[in-house]
């Protein structure tokens, strides 16, 4: 399965070169073009899948399996204080490229590019409990 357009089918069918750093069987690892930190990996499977609703458990299983492997080499090796793992799913998320993935982010006290601090409200008790309904009708 692939889609003849997509920028990570055409680097698993080694189309577009890409800095590869692992693969398998059913994934394969690349840096990041656009990294937000020194050693940000992308993890894609190497069957294509636009999100995590359709890729199937099997494989998505293996990708975690990848995911664990991965995060603790590159910390090992690059020395850094912490990794933040991100998937997004469709446009409106971030989704830029439409084939299922996960970025692998590493992370330094002192870095400034990329901030989780995102300022929040306490919702109330009737906003959740309505929530609750919708998803549970
Ligand atoms: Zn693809």
């Amino acid at each position: 399965m692939e889609e003849k357009n997509c920028i990570f089918c055409q680097i698993v069918n080694k189309e577009v070169a890409s800095k590869i750093i692992y693969e398998n069987e059913y994934n394969i690892a690349f840096l990041d073009i656009f990294p937000i930190g020194e050693g940000h990996t992308i993890v894609i499977p190497k069957k294509h899948y636009n999100n995590i609703e359709v890729i199937p458990e099997k494989d998505l299983i293996e990708i975690i399996k990848t995911i664990k492997y991965l995060s603790k080499l590159l910390h090992d090796k690059l020395n850094f204080d912490g990794y933040n793992i991100l998937q997004n799913n469709f446009k409106a998320a971030g989704q830029v490229v439409q084939h299922f993935h996960f970025h692998i982010i590493p992370r330094n006290f002192n870095d400034s590019r990329f901030r989780l601090a995102i300022p929040r409200e306490k919702a109330s008790d009737n906003d959740l409990n309505q929530i609750m309904k919708k998803i549970k009708a």
